[in-house]
Order: structure tokens, then C-alpha cells, then sequence
């Protein structure tokens, strides 16, 4: 898996992708978007699965395009010997959906996931960085100057919150950047860039969020795109899933 995303981040110009969250209708969304750019080179920072009503068919676009993943916790709860009390009822939900209906094949490939993975100038990791399975959250300053401190590499990718990011690090200075359009890749310091969720944004943007880095002109630029949030609201139904899933979705929350 190093590898697959040494050479995905060595391209010209990559995508970065995360919380997919069993949620067809965006991830093709997604894809379609970056197909269309011809950015064929892309990496998904996990939760493949959770709180989504088609986890398999997920994961069985992400193989089929051959897209370097790691495993989130959601994508951990669903291999794990019992799901951990401590989640939320929403978060319970769809682990036990997708548990249900994972077959051999998927649990295998969620079992074959690294929870973080570096090449020579970056790293990438689910939730955060020094320990990717405490599964902590950086969504504010202080967490990030942690992150920024303990990632391994000047530039990381990290997903988990849901909400597009931009953090800069300089000595102990934290500087949160709005992530909207085209932020520089890299400044003096270090640098860590949230994509935000294709299959359930928190950030009132009901839209599918995603990033395209072009590391020689060291640019990140942050996208969003719509998706048919009605047709995963139905599929929601037609698997028996709580209609507060499909409320989340067309809010953004
Ligand atoms: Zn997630």
C-alpha cells in the first residue's frame, strides 16, 4: 500500500478523497467529477463504510478503479471482534447494517487497510497523527498542533471530521486557513489538508467534498460537487436504515 500512494503522490496532479461512507450515489458523483478533469490518480483516506446503505458496492468501486485506501475507524469497527459502546447511535447503526451485509471478500479488503501511510514528502492518515487508531478529531487548533507536530512528513492528509480543512504550522504558531478554492500546498512550516466527506459532509454543505493537489506548482484546490442526495435517501429506506440518515445528508450535518 505504500507504494500505491508513493506513486498516486508522486503524479503531477492527485486527488484526495475520504469518508465515503457507504454512499454510492456520491462516490460515483465524485469519481464522474475527477473524470471529467482527467485526474485518474487518485487516494481515499477511509471509512469506506458506516452510517451508508451500500457499503459493498463502495468498496467494490474503489478496487475495481484501483484506488489506494486506508482504514478508517468506522471501516475498523466493521472487522472488529464487538462494536465498542462508546459510538454514536447513528455511528452503532450503520456498523451493524454494514456488518450484516459485508461479504467475506470486503471484510478481507478492510482487514488489508494501513490506518496511515508516508512517502518521501507526505503522509496520509484517517483521523490524526501521533496515533492513528485513538482516532481523534482535528478539528480545532489545538488538536492540530499536535497533528502538525507528530505527523511524520512536512505536508499530511487527514480525514475523520467531515468538514474540509487547511491547517499551517510554523514553530508553534497554528494558522487555520479557509478551505475554500486554490490554498498553497506548502508554506514555510508544515501543512495539513482535510479534503472533508464525499458520503456525509458536516459542514451544511450537503454536497460531496474533495481536493486535487498539484504538487509542482504546490497548490491544493478544494471542490465540492452535487450528487442525487434523494437517491441515497431511498436506498437509505430500502435498507431498512433510519430516515434520520437521509436528513443528515440533504443538511449536511
Ligand atoms: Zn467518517
Amino acid at each position: 500500500m505504500e507504494r500505491a500512494f508513493a506513486r498516486v503522490a508522486g503524479e503531477p496532479v492527485f486527488a484526495v478523497i475520504s469518508d465515503v461512507h457507504a454512499n454510492l450515489e456520491a462516490l460515483r458523483a465524485a469519481l464522474a467529477f475527477l473524470d471529467a478533469r482527467g485526474v485518474s490518480s487518485i487516494v481515499c483516506l477511509g471509512d469506506i463504510v458506516g452510517y451508508g446503505p451500500q457499503p459493498c458496492e463502495c468498496i467494490e468501486l474503489l478496487r475495481a478503479r484501483g484506488i489506494p485506501c486506508l482504514r478508517g475507524n468506522h471501516d475498523t469497527y466493521a472487522i472488529a471482534a464487538t462494536v465498542p459502546g462508546s459510538i454514536s447511535p447513528d455511528a452503532t447503526t450503520g456498523i451493524h447494517f454494514a456488518r450484516a451485509v459485508l461479504r467475506p471478500v470486503d471484510l478481507d479488503f478492510l482487514r488489508g487497510l494501513p490506518v496511515s501511510c508516508t512517502t518521501a514528502t507526505m503522509a496520509f492518515v484517517h483521523a490524526s497523527f501521533p496515533q492513528p487508531e485513538a482516532w481523534c478529531y482535528v478539528g480545532y487548533t489545538i488538536a492540530a498542533t499536535e497533528h502538525l507536530a507528530a505527523q511524520p512528513r512536512p505536508v499530511s492528509f487527514f480525514g475523520h471530521t467531515h468538514v474540509p480543512e487547511v491547517f499551517f504550522g510554523t514553530g508553534d504558531e497554528t494558522r487555520r486557513v479557509a478551505p475554500s478554492g486554490t490554498v498553497p500546498l506548502t508554506q514555510d512550516g508544515r501543512a495539513a489538508f482535510n479534503p472533508g466527506a464525499v458520503g456525509q459532509p458536516r459542514d451544511e454543505d450537503p454536497r460531496a467534498s474533495l481536493l486535487i493537489c498539484e504538487p509542482a506548482p504546490s497548490i491544493v484546490h478544494f471542490h465540492r460537487v452535487a450528487y442525487d442526495v434523494e437517491a441515497t435517501a431511498a436506498a437509505l429506506r430500502h435498507a431498512g436504515l433510519p430516515d434520520r440518515l437521509g436528513h443528515r445528508l440533504r443538511r449536511g450535518w
